[in-house]
């Protein structure tokens, strides 16, 4: 007979052993889409109260990857200007992160179809309303940036005197804006249209840089990934087609973006 404490080293191998097993069963198949974002850019990709990375995007990319067949999403988050390093080094699979397709990012990666549309506000303090009304009043001023962005690079072109000041997230725009840092915060409308409704002030105001439809969001992959592109396109139609996109809009924009644009 065995003793009470062989019985039981050998009910834990047993348990051991078959946990390993299965778990090594389960490396095997478990399918892991690497998801890039920058996680400061609510209400597309950002991190809530908890600590858990929420937004449009997250949504979005979690359903679209149930319907790649994939076990897991796995989100990083990285510094805006790391998103296109993590692709180009293998890192992450795909980036989506309010990340907008434009012919420079073109040269590096390849785009999806796009998902959302949209342009460029800029934020000022309710006391220069009246002196700053469009994009050319912001000549020669201290302006606030999120570096890389789309933004950025407007600005650059659109303003070749204003001293730009760049920071790493939208947030830190608007710190610099209330603290006077800068007379003007220049995001992506959604971006700033968030911020304005949960901020709790009444003296900051928005104002039009660029028209709506002037940019589109896309999931970027690795240049010459068209096994991976293929895939998150028909993922795309398919949670159109099958009502999720729908939804998710609706909880995070209360309408169907996707009537935004066809
Ligand atoms: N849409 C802007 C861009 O692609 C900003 C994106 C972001 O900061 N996440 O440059």
């Amino acid at each position: 007979m065995p003793s009470k404490l062989t019985k039981a080293a050998l009910a834990l191998s047993v348990a051991l052993g078959l946990s390993v097993s299965s778990n090594v069963a389960h490396a095997d198949e478990h399918k892991v889409l690497k998801v890039g974002c920058e996680a400061a850019f609510a209400p597309f990709t950002y991190i809530d109260d908890k600590g858990e990375l929420i937004g449009f995007d997250l949504d979005l990319i979690r359903a679209m990857g149930k319907v790649m067949g994939y076990d897991e999403v796995k989100i990083t988050a990285l510094p805006f200007d790391g998103l296109i390093p993590a692709i180009l080094t293998d890192n992450i699979d795909l980036i989506i992160s309010g990340f907008t397709i434009s012919p420079e990012r073109a040269n590096k990666v390849d785009f999806s179809d796009p998902y959302y549309m949209c342009g460029l506000t800029f934020l000022v303090n309710k006391s220069n309303e009246d002196k700053l009304k469009k994009i050319s009043d912001l000549d020669g001023k201290d302006i606030c940036l999120q570096i890389g962005t789309t933004g950025a690079l407007y600005a650059q072109k659109a303003l070749k005197n204003a001293n730009l000041k760049q920071f790493n997230s939208p947030p830190d725009t608007y710190l610099e804006l209330q603290n006077g840092g800068c007379v003007a915060a220049i995001n992506d409308r959604p971006v700033n249209d968030f911020f304005l409704k949960n901020y709790k002030g009444k003296d900051i105001v928005s104002k039009t840089i660029t028209t709506e439809n002037s940019e589109y969001y896309g999931i970027a992959v690795n240049k010459g990934n068209d096994e991976l592109l293929g895939k998150i396109n028909k993922a795309l139609l398919e949670v159109k087609k099958s009502g999720e996109f729908k939804n998710i809009s609706m909880k995070w924009f209360g309408r169907d973006i996707s009537e935004d644009f066809k």
